[in-house]
Formats: structure tokens, C-alpha cells, sequence
């Protein structure tokens, strides 16, 4: 008789955050490793998985991507809250609108038992438009020091456009997770 095959290990990671900030070009980042040339209205829930090895273990990375909008949000919500190993908070850089969304996003987080006990990450996306900044770095930092959370800056678009708190790796996008 054989050995059954490795346990593939299966990391869930949620996504989060106002509609357009970039969670679907992100995600896509992450998993097929370039900029999508064009997103659609993310439908629903969708997600998207990449094989990784940590110390010599295979794990499973499953990113959940949500619309946002109520109206599937309602049906999906139970689903989408299982089991979740991290949560990734997204806001823009570019409009204060979705950063002051998160207090909202967080709370819903913390009604589905996605506290402090998880690992959660605030996010800063399109730091390629560093001529349209609305949110700055020491206002952000102060609100993921206030919940606890590590800042990163960076661009689903441009990996190279390095906000002031990355990774300090050219692929940061990919460093985060
Ligand atoms: P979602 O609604 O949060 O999933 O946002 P999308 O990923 O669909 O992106 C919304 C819009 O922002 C699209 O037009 C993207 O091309 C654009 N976008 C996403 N990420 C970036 C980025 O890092 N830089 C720039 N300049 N645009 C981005
Ligand atoms: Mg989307």
C-alpha cells in the first residue's frame, strides 16, 4: 500500500472593501501575477487560488473577492465568513470615501467573529497615482495602529510604485500576503 499524497493545506483570505478600490486587480495581482486589462463588476463572490510553498509545505492561497454590493452581499454573507484564515482590508489612496468606509468593514468583520484574534492587514492600493493622493500615509498608519493592523502601501497596477510603507520588495503586492 502507498502513502496518500501530501495534504495540500488551504489558506482562505478575504478581500475587502469599497467597490472600485482594486480588490478583483489585486487578487488577480496575486494569482496570475500581472495587471488584469480589464475588470468587470465582480458578480457575487468569486475567488481565486495560487499554490505556494512555505517551508516546504504545499498551501493553498484562496482569495475571496466580493462585489459589495447589498444585494448579493445578503445571500453570500454566511458563505463568505466560514472558516476564514486572514482578512485583507482595502481601501484607495486616491479617495478618502474608501477609507472611511473601513470602520464599517471592520465592524462587519467583528459580527462575523473576524476580530482581532485573526489575522487582519489594511491595505492601500494605487500608489501609482501619487499625484491624486487623498489619503496620507501618517493618517493611515495611525487608523491600522488604532486597530492593530499592519499598513502596506502599493499598486494591484504598477508593483513599482512603492507607497511610503511597503514591503521593501519590488513585488510587494505579492510580499503582503
Ligand atoms: P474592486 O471593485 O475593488 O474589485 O476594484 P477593481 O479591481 O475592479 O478595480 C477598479 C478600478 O480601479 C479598475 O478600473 C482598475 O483598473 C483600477 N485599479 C485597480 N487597481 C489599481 C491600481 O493599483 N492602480 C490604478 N491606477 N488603478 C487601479
Ligand atoms: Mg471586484
Amino acid at each position: 500500500s502507498s502513502l496518500p499524497p501530501p495534504r495540500t493545506r488551504i489558506f482562505k483570505i478575504i478581500v475587502i472593501g469599497d467597490s472600485g478600490v482594486g480588490k478583483t486587480c489585486l487578487t488577480y495581482r496575486f494569482c496570475a501575477g500581472k495587471f488584469p486589462e480589464k475588470t468587470e463588476a465582480t458578480i457575487g463572490v468569486d475567488f481565486r487560488e495560487r499554490l505556494v510553498e512555505i517551508d516546504g509545505e504545499n498551501i493553498k492561497i484562496q482569495l475571496w473577492d466580493t462585489a459589495g454590493q447589498e444585494r448579493f452581499r445578503k445571500s453570500m454573507v454566511q458563505h463568505y465568513y466560514r472558516n476564514v484564515h486572514a482578512v485583507v482590508f482595502v481601501y484607495d489612496i486616491t479617495n478618502a470615501a474608501s477609507f472611511h468606509s473601513l470602520p464599517a468593514w471592520i465592524e462587519e468583520c467583528k459580527q462575523h467573529a473576524l476580530g482581532t484574534e485573526v489575522p487582519r492587514i489594511l491595505v492601500g492600493n494605487k500608489c501609482d497615482l501619487q499625484d491624486s493622493v487623498q489619503v496620507n500615509t501618517d493618517l493611515a498608519q495611525q487608523f491600522a495602529d488604532a486597530h492593530s493592523m499592519p499598513l502596506f502601501e502599493t499598486s494591484a497596477k504598477n508593483p513599482n510604485s512603492q507607497g511610503d510603507r511597503n514591503y521593501g520588495n519590488s513585488d510587494h503586492v505579492e510580499a503582503i500576503f
